[in-house]
């Protein structure tokens, strides 16, 4: 039988309905995939062996007599940010050590609803935060992608490391993710797959570990554009649960993939051409406007003006928020307790041990930006540029533009403990560059493979669509993996 982990979501769908194999099958080839891959990777930090095994045989179950629903058998991933009932929910944290929630968050039980199988929690940046997955409590994520000829441990990007690491290695047929500031897109643009960050409001936030609410959302990472369309429609949906979720029906988004750009105005923003941006991702950049030329889309120049702003008031909101929601891990509630010779001695020491050095400095600086006397200062004035930065998209997509292409990130995948990346947190930072303008704005975008870098390795294009437009971005992103030709499959070093 071909190897079942390399088919992707929608041919492992239709082989399910078609009883071509079973759920358990796939489900076997999928564990014994993360086996032997799992101790080079390091993607998955809890494998739910025994309950894959069990939502397989129910689905097996359904699908014998004719029934069962959209993503029936078909095992995915889950990011470790995601509370699921009675199994490891961490965020990849040691402060919630042991921690496994009474309740699912709703897109994992939408997911469930519509007849996934889970294979088990995957490694991410420590409470989402970082463009690497080196601040995961459970170590690195090491990238699938090697350089051609080279040997060297690459950083899958961050901080759905595990989720795209483990989509590109076949660990699983698809992941879910969360982007904050880029945590979909970059880390599918350093892995060769596709990840979609939805509008804010698609994907219900309801049992998801909260980093920063008002930029949180959930979205897929996937192997195509048609499967990352896929999950996408059954992870979304309107849930009151959660006061910011959208009351909006959710389209069949894999109905619009094969729609095409004809007649799509697609804009450039020049503000994206950074000073000292690599060539070969500017020559990609205009490849792609070329590809979406070809089948019909005009191109034209666009200003978003407060782009250069974006960044350093995204690491004032998003802290200032974290620091309020991590705010109940104290050592009652959840996870770790370290016994002190009082209350505050307790909570002091838990947390001190609890988290690692991001998550403490971004703890601190967004304590610090919401102090008496700096709110005004600080985060008065970023909540101002985020208007001024949603107010740049708005007059753009009135203006007639119907989707925006830019580079995903600023280079491809870089190496793990990299000097250089390591040796001052702005320069990290810096990799979410072309992403948090998305999250600021609350818009949807898409990251794409287009291309490779000068070593073989993938780069990504990223697409932005105005509010609750998803569908415009999986038909010009189907574009973009079209002309690009495929290849995005590294070469199987890890079960060797
Ligand atoms: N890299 C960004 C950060 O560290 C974004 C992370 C995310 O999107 N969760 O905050």
């Amino acid at each position: 039988m071909t190897d079942l982990t390399k088919l992707n979501l929608a041919a492992t769908r239709d082989g399910l309905k078609n009883r071509d194999f079973t759920s358990l099958e796939v489900t076997e080839a999928y564990l014994s995939a993360i086996e032997t891959a799992n101790p080079k990777l390091n993607a998955y930090i809890e494998v739910t062996a025994q309950q894959a095994r069990e939502m397989a045989e129910q689905s097996d179950h359904k699908l014998n007599s004719r029934d069962g629903g959209p993503l029936e058998g078909v095992p995915l991933g889950i990011k470790d940010l995601f509370a699921t009932r009675h199994v490891h929910t961490q965020a990849a944290s040691h402060i919630l050590k042991d921690f496994k929630p009474e309740y699912e968050s709703r897109v994992t039980q939408n997911l469930w609803d519509d007849g996934a199988v889970m294979l088990g929690k995957l490694n991410m940046d420590e409470f989402a935060m970082g463009s690497s997955n080196e601040t995961s409590h459970y170590g690195p994520v090491v990238n699938p992608w090697r350089e051609e000829g080279g040997n060297k441990d690459l950083v899958p990007g961050g901080s759905s490391g595990g989720s795209a690491a483990a989509v590109s290695s076949w660990l699983c047929a698809a992941a879910t993710a969360t982007d904050t500031g880029g945590s979909i897109r970059q880390p599918a643009a350093l892995t060769g797959t596709v990840g979609i960050k939805p509008t804010y409001g698609r994907c219900s936030r309801w049992g998801i570990v909260a980093f920063a609410s008002s930029l949180d959302q959930a979205g897929p990472i996937a192997r195509t554009v048609e499967d990352a369309a896929i999950m996408l429609t059954s992870m979304a949906g309107f849930d009151p649960m959660d006061s910011t979720s959208a009351d909006l029906a959710v389209p069949d988004f894999a109905a619009a993939v094969e729609r095409g750009v004809n007649g799509l105005t697609i804009g450039v923003p020049r503000e994206y051409r950074m000073d000292g941006m690599p060539e070969e991702i500017e020559k990609l950049w205009h490849e792609g406007l070329e590809w979406l030329k070809a089948e019909g889309a005009q191109i034209k120049d666009i200003s978003l003006p407060h782009t250069k702003y974006a960044l350093p008031a995204y690491y004032i909101v998003a802290p200032a928020e974290a620091s309020s929601n991590l705010a109940r891990y104290d050592g009652v509630k959840y996870g770790l307790r370290v016994a002190g010779k009082d209350i505050t001695d307790m909570y002091e020491l838990t947390r001190a041990e609890g988290f690692g050095r991001e998550v403490k400095r971004r703890v601190m600086i967004g304590t610090y930006v919401l102090s008496a006397g700096y709110y005004d200062a600080y985060y008065v004035r970023a909540q101002k540029v985020r208007t001024l930065i949603k107010r740049d998209f708005e007059l753009a997509f009135a203006d007639g533009v119907d989707a925006i292409l830019t580079p995903a990130t600023p280079s491809a995948a870089f190496g793990i403990a990299d000097q250089e990346m390591n040796s001052d947190p702005v320069k990290m930072y810096l990799n979410d560059i072309f992403t948090v303008t998305v999250n600021m704005a609350g818009l949807p975008g898409i990251a794409v493979p287009a291309g490779k870098d000068h070593r073989g390795l993938p780069l990504g294009l990223q697409l932005i669509g105005k509010p609750f437009d998803e569908e415009t971005l999986f038909a010009a992103g189907r574009v973009i993996e079209k002309a690009a030709g495929g290849g995005f499959e590294p070469s199987d070093w890890w079960s060797a």
